[in-house]
């Protein structure tokens, strides 16, 4: 049963502010395609309070100053955080798969790993108290030298839709983490569970400042913030043409980003697997959360072969996929987030069958739904790789597929692509595995499996799919900087 979405302002200084403007943006359920609410739509007005209410947050003279406040200080709210996450996790769940038509149970997991991340970065904030200052070996008795890692300052942090909660918790836990302030601009598209983080931030008394949430539209939110002169750095994930649009903005401040951009990431399937399970995690790697996941395996590239019978199975198996409205028990293919992305992915599967390639599975609208945004699971053959199916990133559930006779074809098809975000390899010959994983340019391989992720793991792309590494130390490193201190030792006075 739905849950009426509660109704939010801004999140500034640790309280909610009416938009300047006053402007709302209509909350569309994409299941059902109705109106079931709204968020505030913040403008250029709001980022200047934002970033203020950060930068004091920062400010020694104004005793608040959370960049000095140890690790474990810092801990102690990200885990209060993590805490009230868990507790409220059944209703966040359900507000996630409303907004942006991901299937509860998938949500749910989803809602776990947001307390996850908070609590990993807990840990880590506890560690940096010990590795704040460490000593320099410098080859002259008279200079003895440190390092300090200090945290950033004030950071834009801007994310997509697609894991709405989950990509703000990889950028807020790991920035809060290092001592930073930030301010939050999630997607227009689903920023209805960050709004729900602002609540929870509230609730556990977190610093005023530290934590700042703008919902809004990127033109409107998202670029005041990031070309901001006192934001310090920004973090982004989106598609690769946000992505080179923040560059721009940040590279007219010499700031530093990171960027996590789009993929079109390919799974490789040798002839010695089990065609049974390497079936199902391809079927896996493409479909999950509908193919809306910038690492999703969309690429198949299957041994000549194996690749009748694998596509066989392959069909078979994305036919059984139960496509529902994501609140249904068993759903696991809800709607794509919005209605334009729903006509972006039609948009894909025309031009595919317009430059010749066969739709084996799939390619329209389930005859079930008459409402929402909801599309079939879609295999596509007989593709080139001068196709745009094979070159562009749809992020939406369409898997392409060609077939390969050795090694070395199937590693430059894989490569073939400006994106280097995520790429698998299915083969019993682990040393094939191995071989195969080095020479694929990405950031993330997985071997035998696709898509699994872990906050432990570095996680980020090669190429037009970005730079800079989220998730584990790594993450906390997008945070910090470090200060050389070098002293001149002698017995003169100063
Ligand atoms: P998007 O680029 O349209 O939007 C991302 C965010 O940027 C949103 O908050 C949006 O409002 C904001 N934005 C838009 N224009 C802006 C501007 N001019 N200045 C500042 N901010 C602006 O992306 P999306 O459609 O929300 O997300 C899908 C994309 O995200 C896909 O390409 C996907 O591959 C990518 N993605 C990458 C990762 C990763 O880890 N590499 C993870 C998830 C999604």
């Amino acid at each position: 049963m739905a849950i009426p979405i509660p109704s939010r302002q801004l999140f500034i200084d640790g309280e909610w502010r009416e938009p300047v403007l006053k402007k709302r943006i209509p909350i569309v359920n994409p299941a059902t395609e109705q109106i079931i609410g709204d968020i505030p739509g913040a403008t250029a007005e709001d980022v200047e309070l934002a970033v203020a209410a950060a930068r004091r947050a920062l400010d020694r003279n104004k005793g608040r100053d959370w960049a000095s406040a140890s690790g474990a200080v810092r801990a102690k709210y990200l885990r209060a955080i993590a805490a009230k996450i868990t507790e409220r996790k059944p209703e966040l769940a359900k507000l996630e798969a409303i907004d942006c038509g991901k299937p509860l149970d998938e949500a749910a997991w989803d809602i776990d790993d947001v307390a996850g991340c908070f609590e990993y970065y807990a840990d880590l904030a506890e560690g940096l108290d010990a590795k704040q200052k460490s000593p320099l070996s410098l080859p002259m008795e008279t200079f003895k030298g440190y390092v300090l890692r200090e945290p950033i300052g004030v950071v834009a942090l801007i994310t997509p839709w697609n894991y709405p909660l989950l990509m703000a918790a990889w950028k807020v836990a790991p920035s809060l983490a290092a001592g930073c302030a930030a301010v939050l601009k999630p997607s227009e598209l689903a920023s209805v569970t960050c709004l729900e983080l602002a609540e929870v931030c509230k609730e556990v008394g977190l610093p005023p400042g530290v934590l700042n949430i703008l919902t809004g539209l990127g033109p409107e939110a998202g670029a005041p913030l990031a070309s901001h002169p006192l934001v310090d750095k920004i973090a982004f994930t989106g598609s690769s043409a946000t992505g080179s649009r923040i560059m721009t903005a940040a590279a007219q401040m010499v700031k530093p980003v990171t960027l996590e951009l789009g993929g079109k990431s390919p799974i490789i399937v040798f002839e010695d697997v089990d065609l049974d399970k390497a079936a199902e995690w391809t079927a896996f790697g493409c479909f999950w959360t509908n193919g809306q996941i910038c690492s999703a395996t969309s690429r198949l590239i299957v041994h000549e072969s194996i690749a009748a019978e694998f596509l066989d199975k392959l069909v078979k198996w994305v036919k059984n996929i139960k496509i529902s409205d994501p609140l249904e028990e068993g759903c696991r293919l809800g709607p794509v987030v919005s209605e334009g992305q729903y006509h972006k992915v039609f948009n894909f599967i025309t031009t595919a069958k317009s430059e010749g390639a066969t739709i084996l599975a799939g390619g329209a609208r389930p005859e079930h739904l008459k409402k929402g945004f909801f599309l079939e699971p879609t295999i596509i053959t007989d593709v080139t790789t001068s196709m745009q199916i094979w070159r562009e990133e749809v992020f939406g559930p369409v898997l392409c597929a060609k077939t390969f006779s050795t090694e070395d074809e199937a590693i430059e098809l894989a490569n073939d692509t400006h994106y280097g975000l995520g790429g698998a390899v299915i083969s019993n010959d682990l040393e094939r595995c191995d071989r195969v994983s080095k020479a694929l340019q990405a950031g993330i391989v997985w071997i035998n499996c696709s898509q699994p992720c872990f906050c432990q793991a570095p996680w980020g792309g090669n190429k037009r799919s970005g730079f800079g590494r989220e998730l584990g130390e790594w993450g906390l490193d997008n945070y910090l900087r470090v200060k050389q201190v070098t002293q001149y030792v002698s017995d003169e006075q100063w």
